[in-house]
């Protein structure tokens, strides 16, 4: 299960799952669309995986698994 972290690990902007926004790496390394296009030229600073945008998931399942970051 994705843990849906709740900000951009580079420039803390809030990444609520309804946003269209987020970008994760394979371990869920997590950024905004600007740091992902324009600072980490989407690839993951920590681990060097490609960045691709994150599943939101559906509001029943947020309701039993919310957002976290760890
Ligand atoms: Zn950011
Ligand atoms: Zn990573």
């Amino acid at each position: 299960m994705l843990l849906l972290k709740t900000e951009c690990e580079t420039c803390h902007a809030p990444l609520p799952n309804s946003g269209p926004d987020a970008y994760i790496c394979t371990i869920e390394c997590t950024f905004c669309e600007s740091c992902t296009e324009e600072t980490h030229k989407g690839f993951c600073p920590n681990c060097k995986g490609n960045l691709v945008l994150r599943p939101t998931r559906p509001q029943k399942f947020i309701e039993k698994y919310p957002q976290r970051d760890e």
